[in-house]
């Protein structure tokens, strides 16, 4: 794992210099972890396609670390501006109308007439977001479709020395991908259930959000693809409890092999979810997976949505 290093002042300060040179940088957020370039650098932004697998037309979500670095390639409204007061820095990402084509941000957007930007709140990403002087494209460090990383070694394990830099700050306090709020038209449009919850958003605007339900076909949309986080053995979801050949991940009273949280507490689930479902293809051996009920408030939704797609087959 030569390419693995603690997320210490120095190596930060490095990785910020092979950001600025073109290079990819695997960092620690709140979330998971982020496979990082420069969103100016379309080579760069090239490289994450060609380094995950993943199909141009699923857009990035630009990162920045302050307020006013805001990208001039975003178009800001007052809800925007108050929504990312609130809830930024965190797991919420917005999606704004874009301006301009830069050829990097032409490819991170998709060719969209639209841009995701986020401000996470992991010290990590932000130092390195500063150092760098550019907003960092980062979607989540591991081949496309597969289980999201939560830690360092997972970033290993998915794309080993493809990566210039992996930057190791320990593992992920969220553990889910950020809340992505559509926020360009009249009514504001929840794209992908996160780490924000979606009651805290409602309560903050004074106004039900519209949820969509997932156009899996559609470009601006790939993260509601039906398939997506899946680990490699069958997963049955909603089992109140095992059939006989079944790997059991529990949740509060219901015990399995492993239980996401066996206080019953959705945060937890959240941060243990990645790395129990890695935990649990790792240990199943000829068993398929069944995962327990998980309550669909606060947390849930996001946990839910997640494991909804790593069951479908
Ligand atoms: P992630 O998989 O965490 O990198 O999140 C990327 C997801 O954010 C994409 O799959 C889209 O659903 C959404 N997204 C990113 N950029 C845009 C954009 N420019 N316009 C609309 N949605 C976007
Ligand atoms: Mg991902």
């Amino acid at each position: 794992m030569y390419n693995v290093f603690q997320a210490t002042e120095e190596n930060i300060a490095r990785a910020a210099g092979v950001i600025k040179n073109g290079g990819l940088v695997a960092l620690p957020t709140e979330t998971v972890y982020g496979l990082g370039a420069n969103v100016f650098d379309a080579k760069a932004v090239a490289k994450i396609f060609a380094v995950k697998k993943r199909p141009t037309f699923d857009p990035l979500i630009s990162h920045i670390a302050d307020f006013d670095a805001l990208p001039e390639y975003v178009e800001t409204n007052e809800r925007a501006l108050a929504l990312a007061k609130r809830f930024w820095p965190g797991p919420f990402t917005m999606v704004l109308k874009r301006k301009g084509h830069a050829a990097g941000v032409d490819l991170a957007c998709s060719g969209l007439p639209t841009a995701t930007v986020r401000m996470p709140a992991h010290p990590v990403a932000a130092a390195l977001i500063r150092q760098s002087g550019v907003p960092i494209v980062a979607p989540s460090a591991n081949l496309f479709k597969s289980v999201s990383p939560t830690t360092a070694q997972h970033v290993y394990d998915g794309l080993g020395e493809n990566v210039d830099m992996i930057l190791d700050g320990g593992a992920c306090r969220v553990g889910v991908e950020s809340t992505i709020l559509d926020v360009t038209g009249d009514k504001p449009v929840l794209l992908r259930a996160g780490g924000t919850t979606l009651e805290d958003i409602e309560e903050f605007l004074g106004e039900k959000v519209l949820v969509s339900h997932g156009e899996p076909d559609r470009p601006s949309a790939p993260g509601q693809l039906l398939r997506h986080y899946a680990p490699g053995h069958k997963l049955r979801i909603n089992a109140e409890k095992p059939e006989a050949n079944e790997f059991y991940i529990g949740f509060g009273d219901r015990e399995g092999e492993l239980n996401l949280s066996p206080k019953g507490d959705l945060c937890e689930a959240a941060a243990n979810l990645f790395a129990f479902l890695r935990k649990a293809d790792a240990l199943a051996g000829d068993k398929t997976l069944a995962m327990a009920p998980i309550p669909e408030t606060g947390l849930g939704l996001a946990i839910n949505d997640r494991i909804r797609r790593a069951a479908h087959d």
